[in-house]
């Protein structure tokens, strides 16, 4: 890709790598042809095992957990999805769960990916977090820690977290990293209402203050929020959120990466692995697109971009804008259903009739 195209801080970033890791740098430089020859370029968001020390309010996950399945991820597992990815071009592996700082084999799963190979990050809450683990996570090759908050007042994180004592240990991961010179930035969930809010911005102004760049992720009707339709964004607000992109550190999947415009990443620039080997189009689309331990990552990658929500570009986010997907795929087949559910079930001929947001919720 011509550099002249990058940003400053994504030319900086390319150029730590090069140093760093000089075999993933090599595969980015490939994504924009890639992503022009319409294949995936996609991080795999690995959600390796649901264990988790919190309860949170948001969790989109809690419908997996306990799923009956009698194949689960484990080294080989990450193993064998890396040599196929690494084959396929793709780059970057999210280690997700659950609470990846609480996965007993958490140093052999980083070892499977292959740190020369892939750029890792981690998600976290960072309750175990500190500057020791900090430490040990960069020495395994971890570039990136992400760490989850949601409010800059210590009751507002813990009653949303539901757990007492967790924005405090969450504020002391965020010195640890910094500290040791390990790579963050915040994640945070968004609803209609928080993005509008005093709360958010000065959220963004004191971590943009440090250095630390946000992460916003629009809140979803799914997990704890299913059929909570006011939480979810629109046009106007996405128009709102592209002016603080202007003026602050903060993005979120729409914000284009490697200098390209890709809309929505579902497939083309993220997927996820359930804890089962499903293979997600995106983590809060509970719809399974294949499953590793059956078929070729390559094959699924095909069957998700077959699909026109996937394959095609589309400017928003789906899963948190679009009610007509959310009312004729979401709450018709993913609601009350046991996930995942199959693509072939959502989107086959025999999906459900498609009827426009108003219509339905006045039929309904
Ligand atoms: S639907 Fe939304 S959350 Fe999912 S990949 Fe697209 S932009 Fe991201």
């Amino acid at each position: 890709m011509g550099d002249e195209k990058l940003n400053e801080r994504e030319s900086k970033k390319r150029n730590s790598l090069k140093e760093k890791k000089p075999y993933v740098y090599e595969k980015i430089q490939k994504f924009e042809e890639k992503f022009k020859r319409g294949e995936s370029i996609a991080i795999i968001q690995m959600q390796y095992n649901y264990a988790c020390n919190f309860h949170c309010t948001h969790c989109s996950i809690k419908r997996f957990r306990g799923v009956n399945s009698n194949r689960q991820m484990d080294p080989d597992a990450v193993r064998e999805l890396a040599r196929q990815a690494d084959e396929l071009g793709l780059a970057r592996f999210v280690i997700t769960g659950g609470e990846p700082l609480v996965f007993p084999d958490f140093d052999e799963v980083v070892k499977a990916i292959d740190p020369q190979k892939f750029y890792i990050n981690v998600d976290t809450n960072g309750w175990f977090l500190d500057v020791e683990r900090a430490k040990h996570l960069k020495e395994i090759g971890v570039d990136r820690v992400q760490l989850s908050i949601d409010n800059l007042e210590e009751a507002g994180h813990d009653a949303f977290r539901a757990y007492e004592g967790s924005f405090a240990k969450t504020m002391r991961a965020v010195d640890a990293c910094q500290e040791v010179g390990l790579d963050i930035f915040i994640q945070t969930v968004v609803t209609k209402q928080r993005l509008h809010s005093e709360e958010f911005i000065k959220f963004i102004e004191y971590f943009n203050g440090r250095g630390i760049g946000v992460f916003v992720s629009f809140a979803k009707p799914v997990g704890a929020w299913e059929g909570q339709y006011d939480i979810m964004i629109d046009d106007d607000d996405l128009k709102f959120f592209n002016t603080l992109e202007k003026k602050y550190h903060v993005y979120s999947h729409l914000t284009p990466g490697y200098g390209l415009e890709m809309g929505c990443i579902a497939v083309k620039g993220m997927f996820s692995v359930t804890q089962y080997g499903d293979v997600l189009p995106c983590p809060y689309i509970h719809i399974s697109i294949g499953n590793i331990f059956n078929e070729p990552l390559k094959d699924i990658i095909e069957r998700g971009f077959s699909i026109k929500y996937f394959g095609e570009h589309i400017d928003v986010c789906t899963i948190a804008q679009d009610k007509d997907f959310i009312c004729n795929y979401v709450e018709k087949c993913i609601y009350n259903h046991e996930l995942p559910v199959n693509s072939d079930d959502v989107f086959g001929p025999e999906a459900a009739t498609k009827v426009p947001f108003q219509d339905y919720k006045k039929e309904s």
